[in-house]
């Protein structure tokens, strides 16, 4: 999703944090713009299912210029393909459990160092959407990172009765894995993604039995991350209530905060 023809501007004087307000034709709103779009941004987008996070990953992956990594899309695709991983995955990610974390971190490795880059500590930046899921996940992405870990990790903060709210209204784009909601982000045409014309559908694992189980796993074993990455002095929690671009300006400026905070590599 990273867009064509976009060049890194210096920021505007009167920015405020040296973040200037233009509108960025690849995200089509009036976004808080980052003061530097140079490729390096390693940031990690935690939150609730239905907090917006794969939604977010897109525009701040445009915004950055920097790929946006979703471990359930890299499934979602397996599946589709009838990848051998895919047929391990399936089970899985049908019920609403998390796949195990050696499979999910040999999809990680192959997201951050494509074939062709010299390995760990070798990857630039990135924005990871539904990775790490545990503390034993992000055990390993600390070890792929090394030496030097993480920007920030985002979470968004939104409530559980509005993200219920928001999954009913969720559809995915069968042709890229776009994400809309028909209350809060409808797409241009009904049913038809903006980006690619693909078909708009819900996704299978969005049946009532699964989400329970999402969120049920989400608060045991995904929220503890919020403290573990706190008392690294890494996190911040942004309001995700409100519209996309609303979210996407809280984002940016707790990205371009955090960056400000982190020395120069
Ligand atoms: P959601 O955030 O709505 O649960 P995702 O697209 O992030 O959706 O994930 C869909 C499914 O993919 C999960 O329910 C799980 O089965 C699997 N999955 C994705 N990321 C991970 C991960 N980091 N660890 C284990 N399983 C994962
Ligand atoms: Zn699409």
């Amino acid at each position: 999703m990273a867009e064509a023809g976009e060049t890194a501007r210096p920021a505007a004087p009167n920015g405020a944090a040296g973040v200037a307000q233009v509108s960025v034709a690849a995200v089509g709103v009036e976004v808080l713009r980052p003061a530097a779009p140079d490729g390096t941004a390693r940031v990690v987008l935690l939150g609730r299912q239905g907090s917006g996070k794969g939604t977010q990953a897109d525009r701040l992956s445009a915004l950055y210029g920097v790929p946006h990594i979703s471990t359930g899309d890299a499934f979602r695709d397996a599946i589709r393909n009838g990848s051998q991983l895919g047929r391990t995955a399936q089970g899985y990610v049908d019920r609403g459990e998390l796949v195990p974390d050696e499979v999910v971190v040999g999809v990680l490795r192959e997201r951050l160092f494509p074939a062709g880059s010299v390995g760990p500590g070798s990857t630039s930046g990135f924005i990871l959407d539904g990775f790490p899921r545990n503390i034993p996940q992000a055990e390993a992405l600390a070890d792929l990172l090394a030496p030097d870990g993480l920007d920030v990790v985002v979470n968004l903060d939104v409530s559980t009765d509005e993200v219920l709210r928001r999954i009913a209204g969720r559809r995915v784009c069968v042709g890229c894995g776009a994400s809309y909601n028909v209350v809060d982000n409808p797409p241009k045409a009904p049913g038809v993604c903006d980006a690619c014309g693909g078909r708009l559908v819900q996704r299978d694992d969005d049946t009532e039995e699964a989400i329970r189980r999402r969120l049920e796993i989400y608060e045991s074993v995904t929220a503890p991350l919020v403290d573990w990455y706190r008392e690294q002095g890494v996190l911040a929690t942004v309001d995700a209530a409100g519209s996309p671009d609303e979210v996407t300006t809280r984002a940016v400026a707790a990205i371009e905060a955090a960056r400000q905070r982190k020395p120069v590599r």
